[in-house]
């Protein structure tokens, strides 16, 4: 939503993904799209394949977009998400992406959460526990803030926990971190500490 009511909506596809950084950086090789912010900061949308889409909606406008919760939305909580993947099948990593279980949460920031909340992305979305996922959640919400928040840094950009970081040690246990796709989409994770 922006400021004047009108609602900016990405749809992801396959390989979108918001990118963060500075009106001033190189733009990313795959831009497609780029948003600046009066601070100097600047979001872009990078698309290998180009099939992310940018719906620009009149305020208003209330557009049925299907989508669910944001990340920040006091209704997402840890048991309406155990509800919702009950009777999910398949692991929670894409369905971290599924825009209709939670909205605009994109690829890196999922793999990130998972880690912090030490879940592995191939686990059953099905069997994780409500005390598992208010874990997550509190992780979601916590990579978010350091991504969008106050303490904005190009550092906390550059010093992500797993992503892009295959043959890395883990930074919790030094284990290498492992890549793996899932629905088309590269996730990382730590086959040591996430479980
Ligand atoms: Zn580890």
């Amino acid at each position: 939503m922006l400021d004047d009511g009108r609602v900016l909506h990405a749809h992801f596809r396959m390989t979108g993904d918001w990118h963060l950084d500075r009106v001033e950086d190189e733009l990313p090789r795959f831009a497609r799209a780029a948003i600046s912010f009066d601070d100097g900061t600047r979001v872009v949308l990078d698309d290998p394949r180009a099939l992310s889409t940018l719906e620009l909606h009149a305020a208003n406008a209330h557009p049925e977009l299907g989508l669910g919760p944001e990340p920040g939305d006091p209704s997402l909580t840890a048991r309406a998400l155990h509800g919702a993947l009950a009777k999910r099948r398949g692991p929670i990593k894409p369905a971290l992406l599924d825009q209709r279980l939670i909205a605009g949460l994109g690829n890196i920031y999922a793999a990130e959460a998972l880690w912090h909340a030490r879940i592995s992305p191939r686990a059953a979305a099905s069997s994780l526990t409500p005390k598992q996922l208010a874990t997550l959640l509190a992780a979601i919400r916590r990579v978010i803030d350091r991504a969008t928040g106050a303490r904005y840094t190009d550092a906390s950009i550059n010093r992500l926990a797993v992503y892009d970081r295959e043959g890395k040690p883990c930074r919790r246990c030094r284990t290498p971190i492992e890549r793996t796709v899932q629905a088309g989409r590269s996730t990382y994770f730590c086959p040591s500490c996430q479980t």
